[in-house]
């Protein structure tokens, strides 16, 4: 039997967050956001003074983490030795600290194994760069979201004015190439489409766009939305 999982990766900022919560709520299963996994361990780095960029000293900073996703807040709640990082994890030098040690396999070996378990029960929705190539190559439904460079780095841009951060839009941009350089060049599980995932360019296309056309590709693999 093919795990009830449907796979959404893809570049920062193409909107699978968003995408993925609301595709998970329609069909009453889980949401989870592997990203924040690799946020947290970089948090943990950081905040041990490790430098992300050394392996050894990440491992060694990670050998006692406790990093946990609570889904019974919707995927959104990350524990990080039994704090909630939730909003932590969300800054711009977290997510680039997060690009250096998702490269180590032995992070990635780590959290890939947490990930599957969350396929045990319920179906899943799950977000990140290698979720229908390595995670679950066997997932039913794979979704590649992408858009236009200048569109993902206009929505970021939003979500940092929203929450009140100063930014300009190149900041960002230079950011985001940075990471999807990272993020598509390294060798354990880089970024790119399943071989029989559906690419979906989201450049001017609307959220409820995006999430029926996922939500039909579901139903084609009899997985029904209850609303
Ligand atoms: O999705 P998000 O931007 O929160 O991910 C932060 C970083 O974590 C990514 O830039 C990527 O380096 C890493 N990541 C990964 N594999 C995943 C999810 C995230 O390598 N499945």
């Amino acid at each position: 039997m093919p795990p009830r999982v449907i796979a959404i990766d893809g570049p920062a900022g193409a909107g699978k967050s968003t995408v993925a919560l609301r595709v998970a709520r329609r069909l009453g299963w889980a949401y989870v956001d592997s990203g924040a996994m690799y946020r947290a361990a970089a948090l943990k780095t950081v905040e041990s003074g490790a430098s992300p960029d050394d392996p050894a000293a990440v491992l060694s900073s990670l050998a006692s983490a406790d990093i946990q996703l609570d889904l019974r807040n919707h995927g959104w709640s990350i524990l990080l030795d039994g704090r909630d990082v939730s909003e932590a994890i969300r800054s711009r030098a977290v997510a680039l600290a997060a690009s250096k040690v998702s490269q180590i396999p032995e992070v990635r070996s780590r959290l890939i194994a947490m990930q599957r378990r969350f396929a045990e029960g319920a179906g899943v929705v799950m977000e990140g760069r290698d979720i229908g190539t390595v995670v679950f190559p066997e997932a039913p439904v794979k979704i590649f979201l992408t858009a236009q460079p200048k569109e993902r780095a206009k929505r970021r841009l939003d979500e940092e004015q929203e929450k009140g951060r100063k930014a300009t839009l190149a900041e960002i941009e230079r950011e985001i190439q940075r990471r999807d350089k990272l993020d598509a060049e390294r060798a354990t599980s880089p970024l790119r489409p399943a071989p029989d995932a559906m690419v979906l360019d989201t450049t001017g296309l609307t959220v409820p766009q995006v999430v029926e056309r996922i939500l039909v590709m579901a139903r084609e693999k009899g997985f029904a939305a209850n609303r």
